[in-house]
Protein backbone atom coordinates (compact mmCIF):
# COMPACT_ATOMS: atom_id res chain seq x y z
CA UNK A 1 0.00 0.00 0.00
CA UNK A 2 0.92 3.58 -0.63
CA UNK A 3 0.87 6.36 1.61
CA UNK A 4 1.99 10.23 0.41
CA UNK A 5 2.57 13.23 2.04
CA UNK A 6 3.47 16.61 1.96
CA UNK A 7 5.97 18.78 4.14
CA UNK A 8 7.17 22.41 3.40
CA UNK A 9 9.36 25.06 5.98
CA UNK A 10 10.38 28.04 6.57
CA UNK A 11 13.36 29.90 8.12
CA UNK A 12 14.81 33.52 8.33
CA UNK A 13 18.00 34.30 7.36
CA UNK A 14 20.39 36.11 9.38
CA UNK A 15 23.92 36.84 9.39
CA UNK A 16 25.98 34.79 11.82
CA UNK A 17 24.28 31.68 11.28
CA UNK A 18 25.24 28.80 9.39
CA UNK A 19 23.83 27.77 6.30
CA UNK A 20 22.67 24.06 6.08
CA UNK A 21 20.63 23.09 3.46
CA UNK A 22 20.27 19.25 2.52
CA UNK A 23 22.67 18.38 5.18
CA UNK A 24 24.99 20.36 3.47
CA UNK A 25 26.65 23.42 4.46
CA UNK A 26 26.75 26.22 1.96
CA UNK A 27 28.84 29.00 2.02
CA UNK A 28 26.67 32.41 2.86
CA UNK A 29 26.69 35.81 3.76
CA UNK A 30 23.73 34.65 5.60
CA UNK A 31 22.65 31.37 7.82
CA UNK A 32 18.99 30.39 9.25
CA UNK A 33 17.61 31.03 12.29
CA UNK A 34 16.41 28.09 14.56
CA UNK A 35 16.36 26.30 17.25
CA UNK A 36 18.31 23.40 15.32
CA UNK A 37 20.27 23.74 12.65
CA UNK A 38 17.70 25.08 10.83
CA UNK A 39 18.26 22.69 8.23
CA UNK A 40 14.60 23.75 5.91
CA UNK A 41 15.01 21.21 3.51
CA UNK A 42 15.37 18.03 6.08
CA UNK A 43 12.71 19.58 7.89
CA UNK A 44 10.33 19.84 4.96
CA UNK A 45 11.18 16.16 3.96
CA UNK A 46 10.54 14.98 7.58
CA UNK A 47 7.15 16.62 8.03
CA UNK A 48 6.53 15.12 4.61
CA UNK A 49 7.28 11.62 5.72
CA UNK A 50 5.37 12.16 9.11
CA UNK A 51 2.20 13.63 7.39
CA UNK A 52 2.48 10.06 4.97
CA UNK A 53 2.25 8.20 8.65
CA UNK A 54 -0.19 10.51 9.78
CA UNK A 55 2.03 11.76 12.70
CA UNK A 56 1.51 15.29 13.05
CA UNK A 57 5.11 17.55 12.00
CA UNK A 58 8.14 17.93 13.65
CA UNK A 59 6.90 19.78 16.47
CA UNK A 60 5.10 17.57 17.83
CA UNK A 61 8.15 14.93 17.91
CA UNK A 62 11.05 17.86 18.42
CA UNK A 63 9.34 20.70 20.36
CA UNK A 64 11.75 23.76 19.93
CA UNK A 65 11.32 24.48 23.81
CA UNK A 66 12.89 21.03 24.25
CA UNK A 67 16.86 21.74 25.27
CA UNK A 68 17.72 18.51 23.87
CA UNK A 69 17.13 19.91 20.26
CA UNK A 70 19.14 22.77 20.22
CA UNK A 71 21.18 23.14 17.65
CA UNK A 72 20.44 19.37 16.42
CA UNK A 73 21.73 17.82 13.64
CA UNK A 74 18.83 17.18 11.06
CA UNK A 75 20.46 14.43 9.46
CA UNK A 76 19.66 12.60 13.04
CA UNK A 77 16.31 14.06 13.25
CA UNK A 78 15.48 12.57 9.97
CA UNK A 79 16.97 9.97 10.75
CA UNK A 80 14.52 9.43 13.80
CA UNK A 81 11.56 10.08 11.62
CA UNK A 82 12.98 7.07 9.05
CA UNK A 83 12.93 4.91 11.99
CA UNK A 84 9.41 5.32 12.84
CA UNK A 85 8.44 5.12 8.90
CA UNK A 86 10.53 1.49 9.45
CA UNK A 87 8.78 0.73 12.74
CA UNK A 88 5.33 0.80 10.66
CA UNK A 89 6.56 -1.21 7.78
CA UNK A 90 6.97 1.38 5.60
CA UNK A 91 10.23 2.01 3.06
CA UNK A 92 11.02 5.50 1.60
CA UNK A 93 9.79 4.96 -2.44
CA UNK A 94 10.74 8.61 -3.59
CA UNK A 95 10.94 11.96 -2.38
CA UNK A 96 10.47 15.58 -4.85
CA UNK A 97 11.75 18.59 -3.39
CA UNK A 98 12.04 22.58 -3.74
CA UNK A 99 14.40 24.95 -2.17
CA UNK A 100 13.32 28.50 -2.58
CA UNK A 101 16.28 30.76 -2.02
CA UNK A 102 17.48 33.96 -3.49
CA UNK A 103 21.24 33.52 -3.28
CA UNK A 104 23.97 31.68 -3.58
CA UNK A 105 23.22 29.48 -6.28
CA UNK A 106 22.34 25.99 -5.13
CA UNK A 107 23.24 24.00 -8.45
CA UNK A 108 26.37 23.57 -7.77
CA UNK A 109 25.48 21.76 -4.48
CA UNK A 110 22.08 19.66 -5.11
CA UNK A 111 24.30 16.39 -5.87
CA UNK A 112 26.10 16.40 -2.54
CA UNK A 113 22.55 17.27 -0.83
CA UNK A 114 20.78 14.02 -2.74
CA UNK A 115 23.83 11.64 -1.42
CA UNK A 116 23.15 12.44 2.40
CA UNK A 117 19.69 12.69 1.97
CA UNK A 118 19.54 9.47 0.47
CA UNK A 119 21.77 7.79 2.75
CA UNK A 120 19.56 8.73 5.95
CA UNK A 121 16.30 7.63 3.91
CA UNK A 122 18.19 3.91 3.15
CA UNK A 123 17.62 4.79 -0.76
CA UNK A 124 19.31 5.02 -3.98
CA UNK A 125 20.42 8.65 -4.98
CA UNK A 126 18.17 8.49 -7.97
CA UNK A 127 14.90 7.94 -5.28
CA UNK A 128 15.62 11.91 -4.51
CA UNK A 129 15.22 14.55 -6.66
CA UNK A 130 15.91 18.82 -4.75
CA UNK A 131 15.04 21.40 -7.19
CA UNK A 132 16.66 24.66 -6.51
CA UNK A 133 14.71 27.65 -7.40
CA UNK A 134 14.81 31.53 -6.63
CA UNK A 135 11.89 34.05 -5.44
CA UNK A 136 12.66 36.28 -8.45
CA UNK A 137 13.38 39.05 -6.34
CA UNK A 138 9.87 38.72 -4.46
CA UNK A 139 8.23 38.82 -1.29
CA UNK A 140 10.58 37.43 1.81
CA UNK A 141 12.62 34.93 -0.22
CA UNK A 142 13.12 37.41 -2.90
CA UNK A 143 14.50 39.93 -0.62
CA UNK A 144 16.85 37.68 0.87
CA UNK A 145 15.12 37.26 4.16
CA UNK A 146 14.12 33.83 4.04
CA UNK A 147 14.85 30.19 2.73
CA UNK A 148 11.54 27.80 2.38
CA UNK A 149 10.89 24.69 1.00
CA UNK A 150 8.39 21.72 -0.21
CA UNK A 151 8.74 18.24 -0.20
CA UNK A 152 7.16 15.10 -0.88
CA UNK A 153 7.37 11.88 -0.66
CA UNK A 154 5.99 8.33 -1.04
CA UNK A 155 6.11 5.64 1.15
CA UNK A 156 5.39 2.18 0.34
CA UNK A 157 4.71 -1.18 2.40
CA UNK A 158 7.28 -3.70 2.59
ZN1 LIG B 1 12.65 24.10 10.12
Amino acid sequence: MFKIGIGSDVHRLVEGRPLMIGGVQIESEKGSLGHSDADVLLHAIADAILGALCEGDLGVHFPDNDPKWRDADSLQLLSRVVWLAHERGKQIGNVDANVMLENPKLRPHIYAMREKIAEVLSVDVSCVSVKAKTGEGLGAVGEGNAIEAQAIVLLTSN
